[in-house]
């Protein structure tokens, strides 16, 4: 394990959350029927699903002998103790003494620590995730590299970014801000059928016929429909000629999202909730989808370019999630996303990184809808000292 070139080993590795309030919850302002309950999270009545009013994150920071620090980001949206636990009491101790350039391998390493209880997924991949970027950012710091030079070379700097959400409480507000969007560049909206109060197939009309036909649109059906209500449902939408629909069945209904897939006109994406290979594995398999969307917070880098690589194989494309975060693993999915060869567009989440960018040291941006990498050794972002502001442990 030890190298003879006297390479800085790992000393420590801490978990530290963060948690900035919100003015409006992510997702847009509350439905009728929502609310905020003791824990500040709120479950959206249009997928059942629950979600913060805060934007809550856990960073990972590995410290090298020689003082060099790198910053990991995982998804720590719901219930961040339970990641930040893990990582403190499971890996942070067996991580002491290894070599940071050792990265994929430790991330199979950490892997198989749990495998054999059942952990293939949830709360103890998310923490490998976030550890996993942590160590990309400290060996490409160490090997004065980026990390996207470290992952087999770089193809662009810059990557077309799609807007995620149009909040807004009415139809109107929710076309308007799209067309400011359009207004300043971007030419690529998802909205969020969990929020479209007047109807999908409405939302989709308005915005196709406010926006013209020189953009993409895209609807997120956050896994509501059973697969033959979504084949239904995007026979109706498919005039409007969205780009893609993304997540139209339950996550464990692979059949069913294969069978969407199959008779749908419009290409299905999916993967956001899903943290490896071997759980996206039998999706590929089945050709459930024409595009993946892993989630960096969720994956970390190691296994979102194995994702990637697969889907290359498949003949299919990969257009990433994006979460909330601090925009670490933002800068994670950019770095990953330049390594690849089917990465046509990001996700940006406009109303979660803007705000919390300026939290961070980074050179990275979301204008005029592109992304520009960030610059720099390692994945080029860091918190600035104002982030400590809203520490939570
Ligand atoms: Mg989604």
């Amino acid at each position: 394990m030890n190298s003879s070139d006297q390479f800085p080993l790992i000393v420590s590795v801490e978990a530290l959350i963060v948690s900035l309030p919100r003015d409006t919850p992510y997702l847009g302002p509350l439905g009728e029927g929502e609310k905020v309950n003791s824990s500040g999270y709120v479950v959206r009545l249009g997928n059942r699903a629950i979600y913060p009013t805060r934007d809550t994150s856990v960073l990972i920071k590995i410290t090298a002998e020689d003082g060099t620090v790198g910053w990991g980001e995982t998804y720590g949206i719901i219930a961040p103790e339970a990641v930040m636990h893990i990582v403190q009491d499971v890996i942070g101790p067996v991580l002491v003494g290894r070599d940071p350039r050792d990265v994929t391998v430790i991330q199979e390493d950490l892997y198989d620590l749990m495998r054999i209880r059942g952990f293939f997924g949830g709360f103890y991949v998310d923490a490998i995730a976030g550890v996993d970027i942590g160590l990309w950012d400290l060996a490409g710091k160490l090997l004065k590299q980026p990390v996207v030079k470290l992952l087999g070379g770089q193809r662009q700097t810059k990557l077309p970014a799609y807007v995620s959400g149009l909040p807004g409480a009415a139809l109107k507000d929710r076309v308007d801000l799209a067309l400011k969007f359009k207004s300043e560049g971007y030419r690529a909206f998802k909205f969020h059928s969990v929020v479209s109060f007047d109807g999908i197939v409405k939302e989709m009309a308005a915005l196709r016929e406010a926006l013209g036909t020189d953009v993409d649109l895209m609807v997120d059906l956050h896994w509501k429909f059973t697969a033959h209500e979504a084949i239904q449902l995007i026979d109706q939408l498919a005039p409007y000629r969205p780009l893609f629909v993304e997540a139209p069945c339950a996550p464990e209904d692979i059949e069913g999202q294969a069978l969407v897939a199959q008779q749908a006109r419009i290409p299905i994406a999916l993967g956001e909730e899903l943290r490896t290979v071997f759980e996206y594995r039998p999706r590929f398999e089945k050709r459930a989808m024409s595009i993946v969307q892993p989630e960096m917070g969720h994956t970390g880098i190691s296994q979102f370019m194995q994702i990637g690589r697969m889907a290359h194989a498949f003949h299919m494309k990969m257009m990433p999630h994006a979460s909330i975060g601090m925009g670490i693993y933002q800068a994670a999915s950019l770095h990953a996303a330049a390594a690849l060869p089917n990465v046509p567009m990001h996700e940006y989440q406009h109303s979660v990184l803007d705000r919390n960018l300026t939290y961070m040291k980074t050179t990275m941006t979301c204008t005029s809808g592109f992304f520009e990498m960030p610059q720099g050794h390692g994945l080029g972002i860091e918190p600035d000292p104002s982030l400590w502001q809203f520490l939570r442990n």
